[in-house]
């Protein structure tokens, strides 16, 4: 039988975390946090799912929460959204980018994308019938070629999909960069698909550039958030996306096909807490800055080396003086004679660096875990 995706296989989070509880791992690569989300939003939830809010949700989402997203995108981004024609709930990001990718690209057109990129960006542009087009980031920074873009944008770009906070590099794009992008498209017919999953693990004083905050970009985006990222839940696939109304009636003849909405008590009892408790995510970046300190400062006398994470919940740090291992084997190695999971970083590339000896740990974790972790770390 011939296969719509012949290169793709499982992706690299199932196989490690696999791997990781095969093993008796600890498991610091697929991204999720060992610790549960909050008491009060579960007390939410129990309060829907017993109250009666178990059957369809509209199309677009619960209109609470979308009043919620549509007042949190005015206070953080200095953006009006119409909760009504701007925003719709979806089962997780990655349906949101899979459905913005098949709503705008047709057989033949062009999808830029930065390496590493991650992993659902390229199979999704493909089964659209679009031709994924891969540009590296530059290391060691992992930061956009401008001139290279430049280069590559033709009259086959239909859309350019960035991420910022950067998974898995954990790199973070700038206003300057964001203006550099507008001008690069502007009056072209490109859509811009910025995921922004991590919108609130940006580190040291830095603020999240959302293209919600650019005027210019704003019309031309869809971008892409998280709830399970944000309220430590990636369990309940809840996510939504904005993008103005002409972007967002095309995106919703998708999402009705795919999904047609999402789980309701959940919607009902994320409305609840972010009327109650907006605090939550205003003391996240705070909060998992102080996790990165506490892993980059119990693995600094090891022989990792490292840049910290400018943003998201990823560390990434070079092996070559503890190996010369390609990624994917050491990987396998650490997690099966070290008992350490981590994700290599070439799954996520077009065409890996030969040279790159780089691979990502997940510091969402127990303090208690990551210190477990650290004593491995040492004495690679
Ligand atoms: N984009 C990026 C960059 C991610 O890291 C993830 C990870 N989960 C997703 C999208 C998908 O998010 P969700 O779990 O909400 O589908
Ligand atoms: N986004 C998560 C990560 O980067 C994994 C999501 C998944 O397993 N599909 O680890």
């Amino acid at each position: 039988m011939q296969s719509k995706l012949p290169h793709v296989g499982t992706t690299i989070f199932t196989v490690m975390t696999r791997m990781a509880q095969q093993h008796g791992a600890i498991n610091l690569s697929q991204g999720f946090p060992d610790f549960d989300c909050p008491a009060y939003l579960r007390e939410r939830v129990v309060h829907h799912l017993n109250n009666r809010k178990n059957q369809y949700a509209p199309m677009t989402g619960v209109d609470q929460l979308r009043a919620e997203i549509a007042n949190k995108v005015n206070t953080l981004y200095h953006c009006q959204v119409d909760m009504d024609q701007e925003i719709t709930v979806t089962s997780g990001a990655t349906e949101a980018l899979y459905d913005a990718i098949q709503a705008f690209v047709s057989d033949g057109d062009e999808v830029i994308m930065f390496d590493p990129a991650y992993d659902s960006y390229d199979p999704s542009v493909r089964l659209a019938g679009g031709i994924p087009v891969h540009l590296p980031l530059t290391r060691p920074d992992y930061c956009i070629d401008w001139q290279l873009l430049q280069d590559s944008i033709s009259d086959k770009t239909r859309m350019i999909i960035i991420n910022s906070p950067h998974n898995p590099c954990g790199s973070v794009l700038t206003s300057a960069d964001l203006d550099q992008l507008a001008e690069l498209i502007r009056d072209r017919k490109i859509i811009v698909l910025s995921d922004e999953v991590y919108e609130h693990m940006v580190f040291d004083g830095g603020i999240h550039q959302s293209v919600l905050r650019h005027a210019e970009l704003r019309e031309k985006s869809i971008a892409v958030f998280s709830f399970g990222k944000t309220y430590h839940a990636t369990g309940w696939k809840a996510a939504y996306c904005v993008a103005p109304e002409n972007i967002m009636s095309e995106f919703r003849k998708i999402h009705q096909f795919v999904t047609f909405t999402s789980t309701s008590f959940i919607q009902y009892a994320i409305a609840d807490f972010m009327r109650d408790c907006p605090e939550h995510h205003e003391d996240l970046p705070a909060f998992y800055q102080k996790k990165r300190d506490t892993f980059n400062e119990l693995i600094s006398a090891s022989r990792l080396t490292f840049t910290p994470s400018a943003g998201t919940y990823f560390q990434c740090v070079d092996y070559s003086e503890v190996s010369d291992l390609p990624d994917r084997e050491f990987v396998d190695w650490l997690c099966q004679e070290k008992k350490l999971a981590a994700i290599p970083l070439s799954p996520f590339y077009e065409n890996a660096p030969a040279d790159s000896r780089m691979i990502r740990f997940c510091f969402c974790k127990d303090d208690s875990t990551l210190k477990q972790a650290a004593d491995i770390i040492c004495q690679l």
